[in-house]
């Protein structure tokens, strides 16, 4: 699948220093520095194309390119992949409701996605992967689990006894419970008769009449939802071999917890006994007018119907990064509103001849980022120097900051 064009990254002065990036681990409950690297390798579980990106999407995949940014920063080099689960339920769903080919809204789905993040300033993955394309390498990854762990057919569908991880479960902290309820809701079948333990995973299912089918070693069918994320991240991103994780960073929202997450780490382990992740990180989620925003409510804010009405994308990204990534919070008007005023603000700083001083601002910004991406508190500086510098001062250069601003945060004046 073609990713979306590149993104242009000004450089950083040389006498910026940025520290070690911190991020809150889940699997370890507490927020770690990332060892100083030369390669990092990211996966950030991208969407299901039955809708496109909707203000939720937007901050998760604003938040993982705010890590990107910051890392390149470093000099380091980021591997970056994303999938887009192209095979699902809730495409064939609402290919059905809306009597149009799967394929056909798929492809116009990820065709708007990528405006979007096109309009965010989101830098594009190397490799964006769907699961059609990737059919052969989630096979290859499936026959490798079915010869190191203990597999079994359910009917026709096969299944993943995620008892075989003696981790399973240790990375999102659930009770039993817990991940048997959540698992339900999200799409799992822990009630499922013949099953070994509620919680194992589907890793193929027999062909359904009316939908795609692969051939496979397993039968006439097609992959779970797990093992798409598995077998992409393992064949794009092809570990390290000097590290005890297969990548650095699992990314998503936080939805994706649990089930997606546990147990596409289990899966992974199963394949080649490493640790899926250093570091699983998770954006909160969005909400709107006080509830949740979801597609059963129907109270979804498009990005892309908020740009074609004439919202400035760059207004929305500085609105989403006014909250920190880790908290679920919720969008409103004012938001939108501060974020035009900052931006107004700055585009007139910026365009004087005489600025104050730059650089405590933009080592603010740098130190801010390093502390979990606190970007409230990276906006509040870089409000008040906008503020300062309309009130006069000198010192500064207002070409160091805007290209600053421009590769950290992704705001372009
Ligand atoms: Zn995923």
């Amino acid at each position: 699948m073609n990713s979306w064009p590149s993104i242009y990254l000004p450089p950083l002065e040389s006498n910026f220093k940025l520290p070690a990036l911190s991020l809150f681990n889940t699997a370890s409950s507490s927020i770690e520095a990332l060892p100083q690297k030369d390669i990092y390798r990211m996966y950030v579980c991208g969407i299901t194309p039955y809708d496109a990106t909707h203000l939720g999407h937007a901050a998760t995949y604003i938040t993982f390119d705010l890590i990107n940014r910051y890392l390149r920063a470093t000099g380091a080099q980021v591997l970056f992949v994303q999938n887009i689960t192209d095979i699902d339920d809730p495409l064939f769903e609402r290919a059905k409701r809306d009597s149009v080919d799967w394929s056909i809204l798929a492809r116009s789905q990820i065709d708007l996605f990528r405006g979007d993040m096109v309009n965010l300033h989101v830098i594009p993955p190397q490799n964006y992967i769907g699961v059609v394309e990737a059919m052969p390498l989630i096979i290859d990854a499936i026959s490798m689990i079915k010869e190191n762990a203990p597999t079994y057919f359910v009917g026709e569908d096969l299944y993943f006894d995620v008892r075989s991880d003696t981790e399973f479960g240790k990375r999102s902290h659930l009770s039993s419970q817990e991940m048997q309820s959540i698992f339900a809701q999200r799409g799992g079948d822990p009630e499922r008769i013949g099953k070994k333990n509620p919680l194992d995973a589907l890793l193929w299912l027999h062909h359904r009449e009316g939908e795609p089918h692969w051939s496979s070693p397993f039968g006439e069918g097609r992959p779970g939802w797990h093992i798409e994320c598995t077998a992409i991240a393992l064949h794009y991103l092809k570990a390290d071999p000097a590290s005890d994780y297969s990548i650095d960073i699992q990314g998503g929202g936080s939805d994706l917890i649990f089930p997606h997450h546990e147990m596409s780490a289990s899966q992974s382990h199963a394949i080649n006994g490493r640790e899926f992740a250093r570091s699983y990180v998770h954006a909160g989620m969005i909400g709107l007018d006080g509830e949740k925003m979801s597609k059963s409510k129907g109270n979804l804010l498009f990005v892309s119907k908020m740009v074609s009405d004439g919202i400035n994308p760059m207004a929305i990204r500085l609105a989403l990064m006014s909250q920190h990534y880790a908290s679920d919070r919720m969008w409103e008007q004012g938001l939108l509103n501060d974020a035009n005023s900052l931006l107004q603000s700055l585009t007139i700083a910026l365009s004087r001849e005489e600025v104050p001083p730059t650089k405590p601002v933009i080592d603010e910004i740098i130190s801010a980022l390093a502390n979990n991406l606190d970007t409230p508190r990276a906006l509040t500086a870089l409000k008040q120097w906008a503020t300062d510098a309309n009130k006069g001062g000198y010192g500064g250069e207002a070409g160091e900051l805007a290209r600053a601003i421009d590769l950290l945060l992704g705001i372009s004046i």
